[in-house]
């Protein structure tokens, strides 16, 4: 038979998802692929009882239902202080997955460049070879994953057309100050490249530090294209809601990109969604002390272990140093961990450009005695890792 598209060669399949399988296969904590094991909350689900019987049970309007857009705009305006319209500078899509993949065949043609930083989410790597463009990657340096001005400046020189930022970053939890984001953006005007955001954990970010938006930075938001979703924010990962927002001449062709890949995004889920984006101000702030005392006590755990690892700023991810346990393949230590000691983890190997395997990736997204088991299961990793 005749060989399948080049395009499709060029990548695997998605490591984070496939280290679910791996963990439901063996009864592990699932620590890898980051989504709750809690409820949203309960008025989400009255309102999803709602509309099971009240409808709308056909499409919405492709680039998203009104009500939806409006309580949208209506919530970014007051966390961002831009006057966004849903007429005109909204389209919601199935997740930020597809927004991600959407804002970059906006933007891209076949052998454009676009600049990624490294560490960096997996589906970046595919959203460019899906739609032909080319990765430049700048690397991120530990422990601090600071950027070097002149390295990223060096990218930009290859004329990108494109910089794809994850802000809050997974996986390496860095939340861009203000000064790096000021630096992006003197570039990116310099240069004439359009920035691609993606900030689902905007709303989970750790004090003292604070999450800015890049579209909000002076003369940022004409080239800003701000993808994010609610499925961290009212941890509904499984509705796939996500959306762009960007100036309507930009909107408009991602309009067209969504329209034909998916025609719209689930009408009934996008209704019950609706009451989260009119949430107060309280919601927000008891979701990120929430997300701080998992935060404190997962880590003050692996401490406890004296294992090694990242500090996270924002999102909800850890990075652990595996060196001492003498495995060449990070891939092979997450599949080993998963069956001996019974915690799901992601290879650090997925999210680097460069040749990285002494990472692995977990998340802690989970309640409090889901955390307390996967430790207790950590604890035995010494013994039963070591090679
Ligand atoms: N963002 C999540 C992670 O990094 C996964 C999201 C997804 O699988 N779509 O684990």
């Amino acid at each position: 038979m005749r060989e399948l598209s080049k395009r499709t060669a060029g990548f695997t399949d998605s490591v984070i998802r496939r280290m679910t399988r791996v963990s439901l296969q063996y009864g592990a904590v699932n620590l890898s692929q980051g989504f709750p094991d809690f409820d949203p909350p309960g008025e989400i689900l009255d309102a999803l009882a709602n509309a099971a019987h009240g409808g709308p049970h056909q499409y919405a309007i492709t680039w998203g239902a009104q009500n939806f857009r409006e309580a949208l705009a209506e919530k970014q305006r007051r966390f961002t202080g831009l006057d966004i319209d849903p007429e005109s500078q909204i389209v919601v899509t199935c997740g930020s997955t597809e927004a991600m993949m959407a804002a970059v065949m906006t933007v891209c043609d076949p052998g454009d460049r676009v600049i990624v930083f490294s560490p960096f989410y997996e589906n970046y790597g595919a959203d460019a070879i899906l739609s032909g463009a080319e990765p430049i990657y700048v690397p991120l340096h530990p422990p601090e994953f600071n950027f070097d001005q002149d390295e990223l400046e060096a990218a930009f020189q290859q004329r990108p057309k494109a910089l794809i930022l994850c802000n809050p970053s997974n996986p390496c939890g860095k939340v861009f100050t203000r000064e790096e984001l000021m630096c992006i953006a003197r570039l990116a005007e310099k240069y004439d490249a359009y920035v691609i955001t993606d900030e689902v954990y905007e709303h989970i970010v750790y004090e003292p530090h604070e999450h800015v938006y890049f579209a909000a930075l002076p003369g940022m938001f004409e080239r800003t294209l701000s993808c994010s979703s609610l499925s961290k924010t009212y941890s509904i990962t499984g509705w796939r809601l996500g959306y762009i927002i960007a100036p309507a001449r930009l909107i408009e062709v991602a309009r067209k990109v969504h329209d034909f890949l998916t025609v719209g995004a689930a009408a009934p889920l996008q209704e019950a969604a609706v009451v989260g984006l009119r949430f107060g101000d309280d919601y927000y702030r008891a979701l990120r002390d929430s997300y701080a005392r998992k935060r404190a006590l997962f880590l003050n755990g692996l401490d406890a272990l004296k294992i090694v690892h990242t500090d996270p700023q924002g999102a909800y991810y850890v990075m652990l140093d595996i060196r001492e346990f003498g495995y060449e393949s990070d891939l092979e230590f997450c599949e080993d961990l998963a069956r001996k000691v019974g915690v799901g983890a992601v290879p650090g190997s997925s999210f680097f450009h460069e040749p990285v395997n002494h990472l692995i990736r977990l998340h802690f997204a989970k309640r409090e005695d889901t955390l307390n088991e996967a430790l207790n299961r950590l604890e035995t990793m010494r013994t039963k890792m070591r090679r």
